[in-house]
C-alpha cells in the first residue's frame, strides 16, 4: 500500500477518533456556539488530521488544532494568527502554492512539506492532558512511520517537542529551544523553534526573521541529505 493510502486512512480514523471524551466534548461545543465573528460559518469540530505532500522531506509539528482556527476551518493551522506566520513562510521557501491558508477546500497545496499536530483535537485553554497527548500521540507514531522520504522534523513548541521525543524513544532529548537541532541514528533532524502563536509573534518573542531562519534551515539540512544520498 502506498504512504499516500496510508496515511489518507489514518487521517479517515483520526477524524472519527473519540478517545478523549473530555476533548470531544469541547471541540462539539465550540463548533455549537461558535466565535461571533464566525457565527454565519459551519465549524469542522472533530478531529483534524494532518495533510500535506506524504513524499515530504519537511514535517511541520504543531501543538493542537486552534478551538476557532482548525476546529473551524478543519485543517491544521488554517484560519488563526499561526497560519499567517507559517503559510507566509512555506510559500516564501517554496513549500506552499498559497501565502496563506482559510479552509481545508481552499484549494493550497503543499509541496514537499506535510503538516501534523502534536493532538488532533482542540483543547480547551490550548492545554492538552498528559494523558490526552499519550493516546494522540500512536498516531503521531503512525504517521512518521508512513512518511518515509522526512529530512527534517520541524516542532513548533515545547509540547511538540517533547510529544515529539516522547514518541520517537529518543531518550533525554536536548532541551528545548528556538533553533535547537538534533539529529536522529537515520540522519533525519530535529529542529525545535518557538510556536507562532499569537502570544509569541505579539509579543516579539518570536520575531519574522527568527521565524523565516527556521526553514533556512531546514531547507539547507533538506539539501546537505539530498546531496549525501548515493
Ligand atoms: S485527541 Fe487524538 S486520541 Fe484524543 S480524541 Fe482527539 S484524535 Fe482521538
Amino acid at each position: 500500500m502506498s504512504a499516500n493510502l496510508n496515511l489518507n486512512s489514518l487521517n479517515e480514523q483520526i477524524e472519527t477518533c473519540a478517545l478523549c471524551p473530555r476533548l470531544r466534548t469541547y471541540c462539539k461545543e465550540v463548533a455549537q456556539t461558535k466565535r461571533a465573528a464566525y457565527q454565519d460559518q459551519e465549524y469542522w469540530g472533530r478531529p483534524v488530521g494532518g495533510y500535506g505532500d506524504s513524499n515530504a522531506e519537511l514535517i511541520v509539528l504543531g501543538l493542537a488544532p486552534g478551538a476557532h482556527g482548525a476546529n473551524r476551518t478543519g485543517r491544521l493551522i488554517t484560519g488563526d494568527k499561526s497560519g499567517e506566520w507559517l503559510f507566509r513562510a512555506l510559500f516564501e521557501m517554496g513549500f506552499s502554492s498559497r501565502p496563506e491558508s482559510n479552509h481545508r477546500n481552499d484549494g493550497l497545496i503543499l509541496t514537499n512539506a506535510y503538516i501534523t499536530n502534536a493532538i488532533h483535537c482542540a483543547p480547551p485553554e490550548n492545554k492538552p492532558k498528559p494523558e490526552e497527548l499519550k493516546r494522540c500521540g500512536s498516531y503521531l507514531q503512525n504517521e512518521l512511520q508512513f512518511l518515509q522520504n522526512k529530512k527534517v522534523i520541524l516542532a513548533l513548541g515545547s509540547i511538540a517537542y517533547l510529544q515529539l521525543m516522547r514518541v520517537l524513544a529518543f531518550s533525554r532529548p536536548p532541551k528545548f529551544s528556538h533553533g535547537l537541532e538534533t539529529a536522529l541514528s537515520d540522519g533525519t533532524v530535529i529542529l525545535g523553534s518557538y510556536h507562532p502563536s499569537q502570544q509569541n509573534t505579539f509579543t516579539g518573542r518570536l520575531k519574522w526573521d527568527a521565524w523565516i531562519q527556521i526553514f533556512k534551515q531546514a531547507k539547507a539540512r533538506i539539501e546537505q541529505s539530498s546531496t549525501r544520498a548515493p
